[in-house]
C-alpha cells in the first residue's frame, strides 16, 4: 500500500470510529431522558428507529425552542458583559483562566491544558479552578458579540475538561488525610465544585445553544456529563453547613432546569427534603445561621431564597411550607439589624467583602412584598419605614446590636458573642464593630485566606487569633466559645447588657456594655473572673488611621479632618500597661493593610478579678 492510500485508509478508519463513538454517546445521552414525554415525541421516534444522531439533532432543536422551564436567575435575552469579564473571556483563548480574585493576574494552564497545575498551595486555588468561572464570560461574550470563536473555545475546553478529569466511581474521599497530597479527583469532583458547575452551566447552556459548535454530538456529551454531576453530587452531599445548603440548592436547580432526565424528580425531591430539613437545623430561632459568620449567613439566605424562587417560577411553590418562609424572614431581619446604615455588614469571621446591597433587598422584597422595612431598604429608604425599635439582641446566635438610629447620622455598635460554631467562625467572642456617621472605627480584621499548605494556614491563623479582636485574652491565647446573655435592658436613652464567655479554663470574661443613645458614647466594663493566673489583656484594633496617642494616660484620639472622630480611653483596677502593635485588616481575599492595634495588659494573680473600663467617646 502506498503512503497516500495508507493515509486515506487511516482517515476513513478514524472517521468511522468517530461516527461510531458519537453514535454511542448519542444513544447513552438519549437513554438518560424520559422520551415518553409528549414534547420529545420526534426524538423518541428517531431513537426507536435506531437513528441516534438524528434523535440527538431533534433533541437539540427541542432545547433550542423549549419554553416550558423558567430560570429566574438569568435572563438570556438581556445579557451584557463588563470590560473585566470580556478580558477573562479573551484570556481563556490562551488558557489563562480567571480562577480566583486573590490570585491576579490569572495563571496560565498551558497550551495543552494542565488541569492539575497548582503553583501556590492554597486549596481554594485548586478547588476553584474546577468551578470553571471563566466559562460564563465566554458565553456572555458569545451572546454579546455573536462571534463563534467564543463558543468554539468553550466547547473545546468543555470536552477537554471531561477527557482529563475522569470520575472514578470507586474513589474513596474519606481516605484522604492530607489534602495537599490528594489526587486530582479530590479537587475536580469535590461536591461543592460539582454543585458550582451544575449551577453555572445552566446559563452557559442557554447562551451557547444557538452556536454551530453546539451540535447534537456536543449536546450528548453535555447531557452525559451533567447527569454524571447530579448523580455524583446526590451520592456525596456534604454532611452539614453551608456546603450542604449550596449543594442541595444547586441540585434543585439542575433537576428543575432539566426535567427531561428520568432521574430529575428524584434529585428534586432529595434537594427539597435537604433544604427543608437543614433550615430547621442550621438556623437558630433568632434567625442566625449556625456558622455565625455574616458572609455565610447572607449566602444561606440567598440559597433558601433561590430554591424558593425557582420552585415558585415552575409551579412548585408547595415544596416549601410556611415555616420555611417565616425562617427566611427572620434571617433577613437579623441581617438588617446587624447591618450598618450604609448597607455594610460587620467583617466578623471569614469576611471577604460580601455585603447585603440594595439589590438583595429588592430581590427579597418579591417574597415579602408587605414587609415595610424590607421595602424601605429595597427603595434606598424612600418608601416604607425603618424598624420601629432601635437596639436588638439575637441571643441564640449571639449578635447584640445597640443603635441610636437607622439613618446615616446614627451610631451603631454590633457585638458578637455566640455559642461554639464551625470552621468559618473565629474565636472572637466579645468583639465588636462601632460605626458612626459613615465611619467604621473598629472594623474586624476579616478572613484573609482559607486553607492550604503550612504557609497558607499560618496566614489564616494570624487573622483568626483572639488577640487581634476587640476583646479580652489570657496570655494572648485563643479563647473558647460559649457566650451567654446575662442581662439586657434597652429603652429610649440607654442600651445596657452583660454577656459572659467561658474564655479559658478558670477564667470567665464578663463584658458589660453601656451604650448611650443620646450621643452614641459607650462605656465597656470587662471583668476577668476566676482562679486562672497570667497576662490578662484587652485589645482594640482601630481602623487605618494616624491617631494621636497618649500612652501615659491610655488615650487614643482619631484625627480625621471631617471632624467625625472618637476618643478611646482605658483604665483598670490595677496598673495597666498600654502598648501598640501592628494590626492588619483584610477587605478582600489575600490582601491586607496595616493598622494600629492597642493592647492593655495586667498581670493577674490568684482569684483576683481584673476589671477594665473602656470609654469610647465620639466627637461632638
Ligand atoms: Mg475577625
Amino acid at each position: 500500500m502506498n503512503s497516500k492510500l495508507l493515509k486515506i485508509s487511516l482517515f476513513i478508519i478514524a472517521l468511522f470510529s468517530f461516527i461510531s463513538l458519537s453514535a454511542d454517546n448519542n444513544k447513552e445521552a438519549l437513554e438518560l431522558l424520559d422520551l415518553n414525554e409528549a414534547n420529545l415525541s420526534k426524538v423518541e421516534k428517531a431513537y426507536n428507529q435506531g437513528n441516534y444522531r438524528k434523535a440527538s439533532n431533534k433533541l437539540l432543536k427541542y432545547f433550542r425552542h423549549r419554553t416550558n422551564v423558567a430560570f429566574p436567575d438569568f435572563d438570556k435575552n438581556n445579557v451584557s458583559i463588563t470590560k473585566e469579564e470580556l478580558r477573562w473571556a479573551n484570556e481563556a483563548f490562551n488558557h489563562q483562566f480567571f480562577v480566583h480574585t486573590g490570585y491576579q493576574p490569572s495563571l496560565n494552564y498551558g497550551k495543552d491544558i494542565n488541569w492539575e497545575y497548582w503553583p501556590i498551595k492554597d486549596n481554594e486555588l485548586r478547588w476553584q479552578l474546577h468551578r470553571l468561572k471563566w466559562w460564563l464570560p465566554l458565553a456572555q461574550a458569545y451572546k454579546v458579540t455573536g462571534k463563534e470563536k467564543y463558543a468554539k473555545e468553550w466547547t473545546f475546553e468543555y470536552l477537554d475538561w471531561i477527557k482529563k478529569n475522569i470520575l472514578k466511581d470507586d474513589y474513596d474521599e474519606s481516605s484522604i488525610k492530607d489534602i495537599q497530597k490528594a489526587d486530582n479527583q479530590y479537587f475536580a469532583w469535590r461536591p461543592l465544585e460539582v454543585s458550582h458547575r451544575l449551577q453555572y452551566q445552566i446559563p452557559q447552556f442557554m447562551l451557547m445553544l444557538p452556536s454551530k459548535h453546539f451540535d447534537g454530538d456536543f449536546l450528548s456529551s453535555f447531557l452525559i456529563n451533567y447527569h454524571k454531576h447530579c448523580e455524583h453530587l446526590i451520592k456525596h452531599l456534604s454532611t452539614s453547613g453551608n456546603h450542604l445548603l449550596f449543594e442541595a440548592q444547586r441540585l434543585l436547580y439542575a433537576a428543575v432546569f432539566f426535567p427531561e432526565f428520568k432521574d430529575s424528580k428524584r434529585w428534586r425531591d432529595t434537594a427539597i427534603e435537604v433544604l427543608n430539613r437543614e433550615i430547621k437545623k442550621q438556623v437558630y430561632s433568632d434567625g442566625l445561621q449556625y456558622e455565625l459568620d455574616p458572609h455565610y449567613h447572607l449566602e444561606s439566605i440567598n440559597i433558601f431564597f433561590r430554591a424558593l424562587n425557582i420552585c415558585d417560577a415552575n409551579g412548585l411553590r408547595n415544596a416549601f411550607p410556611q415555616s420555611y418562609i417565616d425562617t427566611l424572614h427572620k434571617m433577613i431581619e437579623a441581617t438588617y439589624n446587624y447591618s450598618f446604615p450604609n448597607y455594610t455588614n460587620p467583617m466578623f469571621s471569614d469576611f471577604h467583602g460580601h455585603h447585603p446591597g440594595i439589590d438583595m433587598f429588592q430581590k427579597w422584597q418579591k417574597v415579602f412584598p408587605k414587609d415595610e422595612v424590607i421595602r424601605w431598604l429595597a427603595s434606598n429608604k424612600t418608601e416604607g419605614h425603618c424598624p420601629k425599635y432601635l437596639s436588638k439582641a439575637f441571643d441564640k446566635g449571639g449578635m447584640y446590636i445597640a443603635r441610636n438610629g437607622w439613618d446615616s447620622l446614627s451610631t451603631v455598635m454590633v457585638l458578637k458573642a455566640g455559642p461554639p460554631a464551625f470552621w468559618h467562625c473565629q474565636p472572637d467572642n466579645g468583639t465588636f464593630e462601632y460605626w458612626r456617621k459613615g465611619r467604621d472605627f473598629f472594623p474586624d480584621s476579616g478572613g484573609y485566606v482559607y486553607g492550604g499548605d503550612e504557609e497558607i494556614l499560618k496566614q489564616r491563623a494570624w487573622f483568626r487569633q483572639t488577640a487581634i479582636h476587640n476583646t479580652l485574652t489570657l496570655d494572648g491565647k485563643n479563647s473558647k466559645a460559649g457566650s451567654k446573655l446575662i442581662s439586657w435592658v434597652s429603652d429610649s436613652t440607654f442600651t445596657v447588657y452583660t454577656i459572659e464567655n467561658p474564655s479559658y479554663e478558670n477564667l470567665t470574661h464578663r463584658r458589660t456594655v453601656m451604650f448611650n443613645h443620646k450621643d452614641g458614647s459607650v462605656v465597656i466594663k470587662d471583668e476577668a473572673i476566676g482562679s486562672a493566673e497570667g497576662l490578662v489583656e484587652i485589645h482594640y484594633a482601630l481602623l487605618e488611621s494616624d491617631p494621636i496617642e497618649n500612652f501615659k494616660d491610655k488615650i487614643v484620639k482619631t484625627n480625621f479632618k471631617d471632624g467625625n472622630n472618637i476618643t478611646l480611653f482605658v483604665s483598670a483596677n490595677k496598673e495597666v500597661k498600654m502598648s501598640r502593635t501592628e494590626g492588619r485588616i483584610s477587605y478582600t481575599y489575600k490582601h491586607y493593610k496595616n493598622r494600629p492595634l492597642y493592647n492593655y495588659s495586667i498581670q493577674k494573680k490568684g482569684n483576683e478579678t481584673i476589671c477594665f473600663i473602656t470609654v469610647i467617646q465620639p466627637s461632638k
